[in-house]
């Protein structure tokens, strides 16, 4: 017999829609067209070249940073190539006629042949008046043909070259209209924010403390995982809690659990163990906010308008430039990573020392009864640690 339904909240029922969404990048013949495109040898060059420019830095005394992956490097050149000569951004297109400037009049939903439909923004001319439709796909594998569109398109597309370069990939979604990605990075063993759209690797706060936005839920979706990422991508916690509206911390935190679980059970036992580990470093790593570092506050705002700067986010604390042969492309924007200490440490626990510390740090029953505010998050991320140590 069929269970009836509960009426879920558009929020929630989106974070199932996303999170069924992403395993498109997983299938592999779609992997192999995907890597197909990328020069993957010229981009392993250029890493090797930063690699080599990275260790003369570090004999010279410019810098003291010798824990370079040579994974990293080559998503800093997958960055800068998918941005630079792979995908290229559309506000409004131009007209399909005179190629005019056009403007933006409604939305037509087109059915793809039983398949799956698409939406599709009409645009009209203002020269000539000819109508211009642009389809926002969602899947992929158009995206590799048409290789255009606005932040979903980027992300979604992103998201599959770097599975199909076998890293470990989440789409990010921010409801207050952004999309992004992240790739685990197991030399520093955690993720690391990646915006395609930006050509920028591990700024997490620039959004919202370079472009001023109100960040109430980011989520982040891979093949094993749905995870509330929000704490990574605010230093003012307080204030994210109070914007968080759209369902109970609870039911979010149900509907995670629900999702992860299920999406799980077919995994190894190993596998899942890692990926419990790795959640409860991640955990941690959410509980403390962190400050935003000068490039985050300041810099991003300008990088929003001009292609041409490239981030390169390398270790902790380096000030040194990275010089490059690209004809176009010059400026360089080196990041510090301010609170990687405090990540690494938290990272380095057992996964029942890290219990005990989340132990420590539970508000009292009472506390929480008290007061509304400390059941939800970070007490929410405990109550999720919880679950999964016990
Ligand atoms: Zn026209």
């Amino acid at each position: 017999m069929k269970q009836k339904k509960i009426p879920q909240q558009p929020f929630l029922q989106r974070v199932r829609n996303d999170f069924a969404a992403v395993l498109r990048c997983e299938d592999k013949a779609l992997q192999c067209k995907a890597r197909a495109l990328i020069p993957v040898r010229d981009l392993e060059i250029a890493a090797e070249r930063s690699m080599r420019s990275l260790q003369k830095a570090v004999k010279s005394g410019q810098n003291k940073e010798s824990d370079v992956d040579i994974q990293e490097l080559v998503l800093l050149e997958l960055l800068f190539w998918f941005k630079n000569s792979f995908f290229s951004w559309v506000d409004s297109p131009e007209c399909s006629k005179c190629n005019g400037p056009t403007k933006f009049v409604g939305h037509r939903i087109i059915p793809d042949n039983g398949k799956q439909s698409y939406r599709n923004e009409v645009y009209v001319c203002e020269l000539c008046q000819a109508q211009t439709l642009f389809p926002r796909y969602s899947d992929p594998e158009k995206l590799l043909e048409t290789r255009r569109g606005r932040c979903g398109e980027w992300a979604n597309c992103f998201m599959l070259m770097c599975r199909s370069l076998g890293w470990d990939t989440r789409c990010v979604v921010d409801e207050t209209d952004h999309l992004w990605t992240e790739v685990y990075s197991g030399i520093r063993g955690r993720w690391l924010h990646c915006d395609p759209c930006e050509n920028v690797c591990d700024a997490p706060l620039m959004y919202e403390a370079g472009w001023g936005k109100q960040l109430s839920y980011v989520m982040a979706y891979s093949r094993d995982e749905v995870q509330d990422v929000t704490w990574r991508y605010s230093s003012q916690h307080d204030r994210v809690l109070e914007r968080r509206t759209a369902c109970s911390e609870a039911e979010l935190l149900a509907t995670m659990m629900e999702l992860r679980t299920a999406r799980q059970r077919c995994l190894s036992a190993a596998r899942r163990t890692h990926l419990t580990r790795r959640l409860l470093g991640e955990l941690v790593e959410f509980l403390t906010p962190r400050q935003p570092t000068d490039n985050e506050r300041k810099h991003y705002l300008q990088i929003r308008t001009t292609s041409s700067q490239f981030t390169v986010l390398l270790s902790q604390s380096l000030e040194f430039t990275v010089s490059r042969t690209t004809d176009l492309q010059r400026q360089f924007t080196v990041l510090e990573l301010g609170s990687l200490q405090l990540r690494s440490t938290a990272l380095e626990l057992r996964s029942l020392q890290l219990r005990s510390t989340a132990l420590e740090l539970r508000p009292s029953d009472a506390d929480a009864d008290a007061d509304a505010h400390s059941s939800r998050t970070p007490a929410g991320l405990l109550a999720l640690a919880f679950s999964l140590t016990e």
